[in-house]
């Protein structure tokens, strides 16, 4: 089937148009410029931008795959979970396309979306798998049993999501946002500065305690290292001391991508699963990549990674999530639906 999916979670709007497994067009219009000035991505400031671009980037979408819209076999949408009001922008939209060409509408769950995107660069997903999501809005660790209807939370963040430690702890070093790419480059080192010692601090690895592990969980918590990372600094500065940008990065982030692993191969052991899927902006980070294909390797688990530009916000994912729904035969949602700022994963069609 021919899908038209939309997405406007956050602070990119997302048109994607696939064919079964087979991606025609993928436009994505990121605000992420325009929160820059205020360290994060502002609500109202988001919802407006998805106002203006919606309309440009469906036309776009619908040119690059040079299909037209009474081509189409159905629309899928990003139901939740996200920002209330950047949420209806898209389902307002999906309404009205769904009413016009009378075709079936199909409201899905955003983190259903970043697992189903996979499938457009890796093929059918063994069951069941592991898949790590991490994002400047997420970190969870899921159980995938079918990527349409079965999806089971086994870990979540109690606290900060991994890109959000990220975001937090570039602002007090005083590197700009958004800081998962700063912070990724300054620990690599560039061709004017050497990189960072990912071992010059030990940073506390949160929720790794053995009196923390709670069974069958898989939870995380990054906000006690923000706030050590804070702590390190403020006592370099009131000694009057340098503060060895490189050695700090590098050292957070070898926290943080250490704890994402070793959790994310821990829960493919228990669960008996020999693939693991990565997703989230996070994903794009070359430490994580490179620790965890190290540890699936060790334990001869397959991982999987879709391009980077699938990895972040995009309507292709929400539409390859709608042509798996369409497959199943499961019925549309009914056109009374409204955004779900906490739709569960559980839940991956309303
Ligand atoms: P949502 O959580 O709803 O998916 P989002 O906009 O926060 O929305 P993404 O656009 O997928 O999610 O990811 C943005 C986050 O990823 C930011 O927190 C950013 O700092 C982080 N990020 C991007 N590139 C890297 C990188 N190379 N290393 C670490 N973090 C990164
Ligand atoms: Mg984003
Ligand atoms: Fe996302």
């Amino acid at each position: 089937p021919l899908i038209l999916g939309i997405e406007s979670s956050c602070d990119e709007t997302g048109i994607g148009i696939v064919r079964g497994h087979q991606l025609l067009a993928n436009e994505v219009a990121s605000s992420v410029e325009e929160h820059v000035r205020f360290g994060g991505v502002v609500p109202e400031v988001a919802s407006r931008a998805h106002l203006e671009a919606i309309v440009p980037t469906l036309e776009r979408a619908l040119a690059t795959a040079d299909v037209d819209l009474a081509e189409i076999d159905a629309i899928a949408v990003t139901a939740g979970p996200g920002l209330i009001g950047a949420l209806v922008v898209g389902i307002a939209a999906a309404k009205a396309l769904a009413l016009a060409t009378g075709k079936p509408l199909y409201g899905v769950n955003h983190l259903a979306g970043h697992v189903a995107v996979d499938l457009l660069d890796h093929g059918p997903l063994p069951q069941p798998a592991v898949a790590l999501l991490v994002s400047g809005g997420h970190t969870s660790l899921l159980r995938v049993d079918d990527v349409a209807s079965s999806i089971t939370e086994i870990g979540s963040t109690i606290d900060d999501a991994a890109g959000e430690a990220y975001d937090k702890v570039a602002r007090l070093l005083g590197l700009p946002y958004p800081g998962g790419p700063v912070i990724d480059r300054i620990a690599r080192g560039t061709d004017s500065e050497p990189a960072g010692d990912p071992t010059a601090i030990r940073f506390p690895r949160g929720l790794t305690a053995r009196h923390d592990l709670v069974a069958h969980r898989f939870d995380f918590s990054f906000s006690g290292l923000k706030t050590a990372v804070a702590r390190w600094v403020e006592l370099r500065r009131r000694d009057g001391q340098d503060i060895p940008l490189a050695d700090v990065a590098a050292s957070f982030q070898e926290a943080v991508c250490d704890v994402l692993s070793a959790k994310a191969v821990d829960a493919c052991d228990a669960l008996g699963a020999t693939d693991l899927l990565i997703g989230g902006g996070v994903a794009a980070n070359g430490r994580l990549r490179a620790l965890l294909e190290h540890r699936t390797a060790e334990r001869g688990i397959t991982l999987r990674r879709p391009k980077p530009a699938l990895c972040t916000d995009n309507g292709a994912m929400i539409a390859v999530l709608g042509a798996e729904v369409v497959d199943r035969d499961l019925p549309p949602s009914s056109l009374d639906f409204g955004a779900d700022s906490t739709l569960p994963v559980s839940r991956p069609l309303v």
